[in-house]
């Protein structure tokens, strides 16, 4: 699985630019990336594109208020995680409850106090990275050490926004080892074990940019996700992948399309409009899945097969 080693990333968000300054001023000397919106929609565009690891939000801001913005990072799978600090010049106990109530993990009051603020995002920062450290284990295939279907699903929710906002491509590869029941009938099934993590390295090799995901969708079932990528670019990975398990030569004698392990792979790609569906890009590639079944496994089907 890819780690992200990137520095811990603060979204501040205020209407007033004089107090972007006095933050990132105070944060300056941390080895923090910085990012600001002046509202509240901004700051929802920024947050669910860079989900960031901390986000500092000022309460009253012209439009979308603190609060609201706050609730729709909570509500939201992919940025609910975020820790939120909210940064006021309102000191009521009933704003700073109210702020607590709705999810947020801090409440710090104007004027700020530089070494207070830097001490306290110093600490959310490292939870969060405790956090993360267990989130990544809860996502993680044991047997593989590539994602599971959590992973996955959320992976593929993140990218298929991320793709409708940016009008780019997604790209999805589903595959599943042919006839891998008789393997592991006549390998047994640590060997057929030994193969399913040989197979999710390699996989991992064929999907190197750090935005693919590679992941272990079901029991022998595999699926590679690639951001930025149309049908001819990730029928070419999806043939690498091919290619690459024909080169590992992984015996199989009761398979009845090679003597070694194979794959049939379906690929399906899209620029997600509103509409439509993340499901339905799992669909797509299932179904070419199937064909390439069908049509005698170890093979690549994709939409570009219909057009030919
Ligand atoms: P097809 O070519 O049509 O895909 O046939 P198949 O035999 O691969 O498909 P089927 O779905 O009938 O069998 C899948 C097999 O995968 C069943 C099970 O023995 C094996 N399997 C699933 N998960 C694991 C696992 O974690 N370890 C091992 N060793 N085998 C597994
Ligand atoms: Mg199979
Ligand atoms: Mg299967």
């Amino acid at each position: 699985m890819h780690t992200r080693t990137r520095k811990p990333t603060i979204l501040v968000v205020d209407d007033t630019p004089t107090n972007i300054e006095i933050l990132s001023e105070v944060l300056v000397d941390e080895d923090y990336e910085v990012l600001f919106a002046t509202s509240g929609q901004e700051a929802l565009e920024i947050a669910f594109g860079e989900v960031p690891d901390l986000v500092m939000l000022d309460v009253m801001m012209p439009g979308m208020d603190g609060y609201q913005v706050c609730r729709r990072l909570k509500a939201d799978p992919v940025t609910k995680g975020i820790p939120v600090i909210f940064v006021t010049a309102m000191g009521e106990e009933t704003d700073e409850a109210k702020g607590l109530g709705i999810g947020a993990i801090d409440y710090l009051t104007k004027p700020i106090r530089p070494p207070i603020v830097r001490a306290r995002v110093r600490n959310h920062l490292e939870l969060k990275k405790y956090q993360d450290f267990l989130e990544r284990l809860s996502f993680t295939n044991g047997l593989t050490g590539i994602y599971n279907r959590r992973g996955f699903d959320l992976s593929l929710e993140r990218e298929w926004r991320r793709a409708r906002r940016n009008r780019t491509y997604l790209s999805l590869i589903m595959m599943d080892i042919d006839f891998f029941k008789a393997f592991n009938d006549h390998y047994g099934h640590l060997s057929g074990d030994d193969c399913l993590r040989q197979v999710a390295r390699s996989l991992e090799g064929c999907a190197r940019r750090p935005v693919d995901v590679v992941a272990r969708y079901g029991g022998e079932e595999f699926a590679c996700l690639l951001p930025d990528t149309d049908t001819r670019g990730a029928v070419w990975v999806a043939n690498q992948i091919r290619n690459k398990l024909k080169s590992l030569n992984i015996p199989h004698a009761w398979s009845s399309v090679a003597d070694h392990v194979t794959m049939s792979l379906g690929v399906a790609a899209t620029i997600p409009v509103v509409g439509q569906e993340a499901v339905d890009l799992i669909q797509s590639a299932d179904r070419l899945l199937y064909i390439a079944k069908d049509n005698g496994r170890d093979q690549v089907r994709s939409a570009l097969d219909q057009e030919a």
